[in-house]
């Protein structure tokens, strides 16, 4: 895929999951439907949506869980593990599961935003040898170039 300079938003296929050497295209779920879902999440109360907006990302991502019966879930984190009642009530709605790690070097450097929505939830796979993340997370907002070098070498 093309990532284009760091801080761009990457081009990304639209008509499946991607793929990587960690992940396997699943279920009948889109980037584009990554997307869309994101665009739902954010549509909460304008209050709400302004400020995830301005200040905060939502990030999504199917995972599967590798249990049993090999379940996939979506799941979805918020820059710094934000949320609030609004949010979740509209993520329980959408059937989302969210995610809260431990930022990778817990404090941002100059370059480094690990506690961003995409990367808490690339470093929830990365700690957890029972979950896979399917194609990349879909953001509120274009990667910055820290959270695209963590997702595309995690
Ligand atoms: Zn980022």
């Amino acid at each position: 895929m093309d990532w284009g300079k760091w801080g761009r938003t990457p081009f990304l296929p639209t008509g499946k999951l991607l793929e990587n050497a960690d992940t396997v295209a699943s279920r009948s779920l889109t980037q584009t439907d990554l997307q869309a879902t994101v665009e739902e999440l954010i549509a909460v109360p304008e209050t709400d949506r302004l400020m995830v907006q301005r200040n905060k990302t939502i990030a999504i991502a199917l995972a599967l869980v590798q249990d049993s019966e090999g379940h996939q879930h979506l799941v979805y984190a918020v820059s710094g593990n934000y949320t609030n009642p609004r949010i979740e009530a509209a993520a329980e709605n959408l059937g989302l599961t969210r995610w809260t790690t431990t930022p990778k070097s817990g404090v941002p450097g100059p370059t480094g935003a690990p506690a961003d929505a995409e990367q808490l939830l690339q470093e929830t796979v990365n700690t957890n040898d029972e979950y896979v993340m399917l194609g990349v997370p879909a953001a509120s907002r274009p990667y910055c170039g820290d959270c695209a070098a963590a997702i595309q070498h995690p």
